[in-house]
């Protein structure tokens, strides 16, 4: 049994851990749910309300993995509770188009301008998959550009120095993953332009596309320098990439317009996930209609899905899409909470004298244990103390608050935080920081 050294215990989640893992590959279903890189018990969640999680010893925690990202309104929200019901009364898939499906379209479109037309797919992975097939199609190219430490999913393509998951577990290259299609990935470093121009100049008629998390969540939260994401867009004009947003993090998080909207930077084609789906698997892609209508059964570039538009799925993501564009200053309230945690995080690292450096992008954050100033590369996340992260992370965790288990992630505050949970978790944070 686990020894968790805390003020909790987990003897239920221990019990339920050591069992799954006789079924499941690690006992999870996605690798860092299984807390081995912190070298602990993942607590196993009974169910979750507002800016809360319960696991199944009943101990409560204040939230801010947020379902990796989804859960902005906070768990449970009874709008969308009731929308997934009404549609699941229904009937729970059809496999034909339905009117919510148009619904979500002209919902997406009118939060994200650059959004021509767009195709509803079932996860993120599907959704960065797909687009970069369409570029490959409409440019007959097939290299790809990426950049170290950003993650786009779990298909080959991508999983070539990723992020999130694959950088925590040291696989950020998965064996298994066909030579061919890796070699097709080029590697850029982020925030640095000058690498992007090398490879273009190297193999300019060649490349596809370039992708990008337009503010980074997977090595943490990095923002883009101007130069930087105005740069990337200028390459890809000048060479005839498609230049894809990955705003499977960011898209509705940052901001009502995503990422995009907050930078001032327009991509040819956008992939979303997480928020989009309210808590249910959906993915989407989209952009300009020249390049999304060569995707069938319009043009030749083939992509489907049995459940893709599934309209619990659909019920769920437009309720908190509504949400989010209908709410008088939604934005500006997280925005607010979010400022109160961080200045707070600061004031305990300034307390303590703890180094490190947060960094947030409205309700995304990342407190990075780095001795540098600025953390604004993949280099300076690889330079964090990673043993200061688990020892803090522990520390959370033991005290009510559930974090991401790496240092390579994002935390995600709610519209649910109120003052006192915030004030709370910093805190725990203080007396984590004060601990190490
Ligand atoms: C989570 C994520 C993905 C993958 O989405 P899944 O739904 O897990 O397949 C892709 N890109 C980014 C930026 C993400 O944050």
């Amino acid at each position: 049994m686990m020894n968790n050294k805390g003020n909790t215990t987990r003897e239920a989640s221990s019990f339920a851990f050591a069992e799954a893992q006789k079924h499941i590959p690690g006992g999870v279903n996605s690798p860092v749910r299984s807390y081995k890189n912190v070298d602990a018990t993942p607590p196993f969640i009974a169910s979750a309300s507002g800016s809360k999680v319960t696991d199944i010893d009943g101990n409560e925690y204040i939230d801010y993995v947020a379902t990796w990202g989804p859960a902005i309104l906070g768990h449970a929200h009874p709008e969308v509770v009731k929308a997934i019901s009404d549609a699941a009364a229904n009937g729970a898939s059809f496999g034909a188009p339905t009117l919510i499906e148009t619904e979500m379209a002209q919902q997406i479109k009118k939060m994200v301008p650059s959004i021509d037309l767009v195709r509803m797919v079932n996860s993120g992975t599907e959704a960065t998959m797909s687009a970069l097939r369409l570029a490959r199609g409409y440019t007959d190219r097939e290299l790809v550009i990426k950049f170290e430490g950003c993650y786009h999913g779990h298909h080959d393509s991508f999983l070539i120095k990723a992020g999130s998951g694959a950088l925590t577990f040291g696989t950020p290259d998965s064996p298994g993953v066909v030579k061919g299609i890796g070699q097709s990935t080029l590697n850029a470093q982020y925030n640095d332009i000058e690498t992007v121009k090398q490879l273009f100049e190297k193999y300019s008629d060649n490349i596809a596309a370039v992708i990008l998390e337009p503010i980074t969540g997977n090595m943490g939260v990095i923002k883009p320098s101007k130069e930087f994401i105005q740069g990337v867009r200028n390459l890809c004009t000048q060479y005839g990439a498609v230049l894809i947003f990955d705003e499977v993090m960011t898209g509705f998080r940052v901001s009502k317009g995503s990422a995009q909207g907050l930078l001032g930077v327009t991509p040819d084609l956008t992939t979303f996930g997480k928020i989009i789906g309210g808590g249910l698997p959906v993915g989407a892609f989209g952009g300009k209609k020249e390049i999304m209508e060569k995707l069938a059964p319009v043009g030749p570039v083939y992509q489907a899905g049995t459940l893709s538009g599934n309209p619990l799925a659909m019920a769920a993501g437009l309720t908190t899409l509504r949400i989010l564009d209908e709410t008088e200053g939604f934005y500006e309230k997280i925005e607010e909470k979010s400022a109160r945690l961080e200045k707070g995080l600061q004031d305990a690292l300034n307390e303590t004298g703890i180094p490190g450096v947060i960094n947030r992008v409205g309700s995304m954050f990342t407190l990075f244990f780095s001795n540098d100033e600025a953390v604004s590369s993949f280099a300076d996340v690889s330079n964090c103390n990673m043993a200061h992260f688990n020892k803090y992370f522990m520390s959370a965790l033991n005290n009510g608050i559930y974090l991401a288990p790496s240092q390579y992630e994002a935390g995600f505050v709610s519209i649910a935080h109120s003052n006192e949970d915030i004030d709370q978790t910093i805190d725990v944070a203080r007396k984590g920081l004060k601990a190490l």
